[in-house]
């Protein structure tokens, strides 16, 4: 199996040897089970919260109150959650109090899909309450319990069963898909940003192009942010068609939300900036995407100076043209040649420094004039103008004699 959790192994033992029991919980298993990469690593545990602490060196307090610690072992964290139940839920997100508990039964009965319900212990023996593994098996995506409660308690769990699904191919069961339909209004009261990480999830999912239309059929695209169902309807689908023709390439978040920018027709710096702010994105995520719907279009056009593709992250030119290549919107990645000739990739490359340009032209002190000269000196050199060398860039200033 995999290494990760081979290495977590001891970690189960640690916990054991203080007499309670610990398990191998959630994604880690479902993903073992699929044969796929595990993304984490997450235990749950009978010990409290206090108790965890007091058995290893590193530990870091994420969520005490809910109960969960991360410690950290030969380097590598490991999330451990406390057994615990969920008392009420009145504001459709999260439990008013969360129950310690001693067994592991009851803690699965809190969590959202029979396939993510189910534990390993370090024997490897598993523990499924629930059919998880028989769900796993039908590939079906079903609420543990009655899914019209669960989706009421947390509203999130109705964009995780669509990110689930695009994420492993799965159907959503028949009950829990109906009670989406009926409860879809709750999103409204989850915040923007946990709806951003399933989405985000959703978007890059290996079975999307299968499961796109899920976001309209389920009812959900509605309330989501800057979307209609009508809307959502022709963006899915036109993002469908990108990836069917590429399965590596759009496999980066800034790439797909790029995309689906574009289909949605948002395509300028400020409209983008907005609606990127309104979904929490970060301002780096931001200007990044900004970048990339921009070299779409130069692509399109079939001609970029070497100033703009200086101006450009090389790696958000990388993602354009990988993608581009790979749709076979275009046949070479001529960007990327503009960029790997360009003599220097920034102002740290230029042969003269902020003190030479002071030596050549004789001054006791810099001032503004001195970035002005370097400014002017960057453009030349890109627009092949000036040769970068000491020598050129000397005999050029002088020979200018005033930057104006
Ligand atoms: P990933 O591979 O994306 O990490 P995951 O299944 O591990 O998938 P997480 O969000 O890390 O998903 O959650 C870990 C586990 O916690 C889930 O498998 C599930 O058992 C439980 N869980 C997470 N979020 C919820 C929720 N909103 N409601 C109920 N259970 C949840
Ligand atoms: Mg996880």
């Amino acid at each position: 199996t995999d290494p990760l959790f081979q290495e977590a192994i001891p970690v189960l033992g640690q916990i054991e040897s203080h007499g309670y029991e610990a398990y191998f919980v959630g994604g880690c298993v479902r993903d073992i089970l699929l044969n796929k990469k595990i993304n984490d690593i997450d235990i749950a545990s009978s010990a409290r919260p206090e108790e965890v602490e007091a058995m290893f060196p590193i530990t870091f307090d994420v969520g005490k109150e809910h109960g969960t610690i991360v410690v950290v072992v030969d380097k590598a964290p490991y999330e451990i959650t406390t057994f615990r139940t969920e008392g009420d839920y009145t504001d459709y997100r999260r439990p008013d109090e969360v129950n310690f508990v001693r067994n592991l039964r009851e803690d699965t009965l809190r969590r959202d899909f029979t396939i993510n319900a189910m534990a390993f212990d370090r024997q490897g023996e598993l523990y499924d309450y629930h059919g998880g593994l028989k769900d796993l098996n039908d590939h079906l995506i079903r609420c543990v319990g009655n899914a019209q409660e669960r989706f009421l308690e947390d509203a999130l769990r109705m964009m995780r069963a669509i990110r689930f699904a695009s994420q492993l191919g799965f159907e959503i069961e028949q009950e829990s898909f109906n009670a989406i339909q009926a409860l879809k209004a709750n999103l409204q009261h989850i915040s923007i940003e946990r709806i951003r990480i399933e989405f985000s999830k959703f978007l890059l999912g290996h079975s999307f192009t299968e499961k796109a239309q899920l976001l309209v059929n389920t009812g959900l695209a509605e309330y989501l942010p800057g979307f209609t169902q009508e809307l959502a309807g022709t963006v899915m689908s036109e993002l469908s068609k990108d990836f069917k023709d590429t399965p590596n390439a759009l496999r980066d978040e800034r790439l797909v939300w790029a995309r689906m920018l574009k289909h949605m027709g948002i395509i300028q710096p400020e409209t983008i900036r907005s609606f990127l702010k309104e979904w929490t994105h970060s301002n780096a995520f931001i200007k990044d995407v900004i970048q990339m719907i921009q070299l779409f279009d130069y692509f399109k056009e079939e001609h970029v100076t070497s100033w703009e593709v200086y101006n450009y992250d090389f790696s958000n030119i990388q993602r354009v043209e990988d993608f581009l290549f790979e749709t076979q919107r275009i046949d070479h990645k001529f960007v990327e040649d503009i960029y790997n000739a360009l003599p220097i990739k920034s102002k740290k490359d230029i042969a003269v420094n902020g003190k030479d340009v002071m030596t050549i032209l004789d001054l006791k002190k810099g001032g503004p004039e001195i970035g002005a000269w370097l400014d002017k000196i960057e453009r030349l050199i890109i627009e092949m103008e000036l040769e970068n060398t000491y020598s050129m860039i000397e005999a050029y200033i002088k020979n200018s004699g005033s930057i104006d």
